[in-house]
């Protein structure tokens, strides 16, 4: 860790306190660590707007492996290290008064995108910025969540209901998936009748178990693809929310399709490319593709490519893609968590299979996100909630 006085002379007053936070280098590889940094204070939201949060769990995905190896991700300006985190839940701690909208106690997350200059920027959809420059905190331009304490304007935060603070760390995964679903029945008001009855999630990991209950409440048939060879925690999951589970070692998608029928919604989540091309390819009528993988990399591969252009054409298809979520989505998200509580009880909690406690334990969050198999969602545990036992180990 760096010392306090290395730290004061990066330009931090000498009467601000400190707080720890995990930090990356951006450009260069594995150099996760743990720093201090100031104490954000309410003061430094304009207008007496300002919310302080006291972190309590983060969770971890494979945006944080890649800004570690520093394949990804950008340090805000001024700044060579950044904050890592972007999945968020904290309660908060002290608020601006000029603030209506939350108090002190209160749970809650915070979004992840912060507005450029576009258009969509103006209306309150950064995750539809056209700009070429995006701020997403914890990834890129703006620190993260994986810290003891953040402040931020009440537009970007949103209120998690007590009953679910166990589970309150899914909230930005679950946006993304809530994203995604709703821009896909969007767009297929263009058919004025649609009524989906098939859907494929492709990937069965914390994005692919939520849109699969996400579909499930909104009543589809869902059938699940994955890697591994069933029965897996992932596999019980999905077939005790009444969806189906397919190792695709034992049948394709494009098998499944011919087998049991064409899926009216894909939607792509593996972060594996070519499966778009293939979901394309087996898509129903009038069906729409949702792509979500965020693909860092220069894959080549060769496709049928008058077969897909045909079927779309003469099948009136669409694919479209769909990057993180404004606060709508957070806000039907937690709809979404709520009625899966009630409807199934329990089912939520059990995603979160790898808790780390603490901070200082970072290093034991990049090894179960290289190493570990059969996790979920992997999360740091900043502190405890309240009323709430932590996770005695830290694997
Ligand atoms: C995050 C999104 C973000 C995307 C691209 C994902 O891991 O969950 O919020 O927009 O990465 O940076
Ligand atoms: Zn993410």
């Amino acid at each position: 860790m760096q010392s306090m006085a290395e730290t004061r002379s990066n330009g931090i007053g000498a009467n601000r306190e400190l707080v720890k936070a995990v930090a990356v280098i951006p450009g260069k590889a594995n150099t996760i660590h743990l720093r201090e940094v100031a104490k954000p204070r309410v003061e430094d939201v304009p207008g007496g707007r300002g919310v302080l949060i006291k972190i309590l769990r983060v969770g971890v995905d494979g945006t944080d492996k890649e800004i570690n190896a520093a394949e990804y991700g950008a340090a805000p300006a001024g700044d060579d290290y950044l904050i890592i985190g972007h999945e968020s839940f904290g309660r908060v701690e002290a608020v601006g008064p000029n603030v209506t909208e939350f108090k002190a106690g209160d749970y809650v997350s915070l979004t992840v995108r912060r507005p450029g200059s576009s258009i969509y920027d103006q209306i309150g959809t950064y995750d539809m910025t056209t700009d070429d420059t995006y701020f997403e905190r914890g990834i890129n331009l703006r620190h993260g969540f994986l810290t003891e304490y953040v402040v931020d304007d009440p537009e970007y935060i949103i209120r998690v209901p007590e009953n679910l603070k166990e589970v309150g760390v899914l909230m930005e995964p679950m946006s993304v998936a809530q994203k995604a679903i709703e821009q896909a029945y969007r767009i297929q008001q263009r058919l004025r009748v649609w009524k989906p009855k098939r859907a494929a999630i492709l990937g069965a990991s914390t994005l692919g178990l939520l849109s699969t209950l996400v579909l499930r409440l909104r009543g589809l048939d869902v059938t699940t693809f994955g890697n591994t060879m069933p029965p897996f925690l992932n596999s019980q999951l999905l077939e005790e929310l009444g969806a189906s589970y397919i190792s695709t070692r034992e049948m394709s998608l494009t098998d499944a399709s011919a087998k049991f029928g064409a899926f009216d919604l894909i939607l792509e989540g593996t972060g594996y490319s070519p499966l778009v091309f293939e979901a394309m390819n087996v898509l129903a009528k009038n069906g729409v593709l949702a792509m979500v993988s965020v693909t860092g990399g220069s894959r080549q591969i060769e496709v049928p490519a008058d077969k897909i252009n045909l079927g779309f054409v003469l099948g009136n298809k669409v694919a479209f893609g769909s990057v993180n979520a404004n606060r709508e989505y957070f806000e039907t998200g937690v709809k979404d968590l709520s009625t899966a509580e009630l409807q199934y009880p329990g089912w939520l909690k059990r995603l979160l299979t790898h808790p780390v406690r603490g901070l200082e334990n970072y290093g034991e969050i990049v090894r179960i996100l290289t190493e570990a198999k059969g996790s979920i969602k992997v999360y740091c545990e900043v502190a405890a909630i309240e009323g709430e036992q932590r996770a005695a180990a830290t694997s």
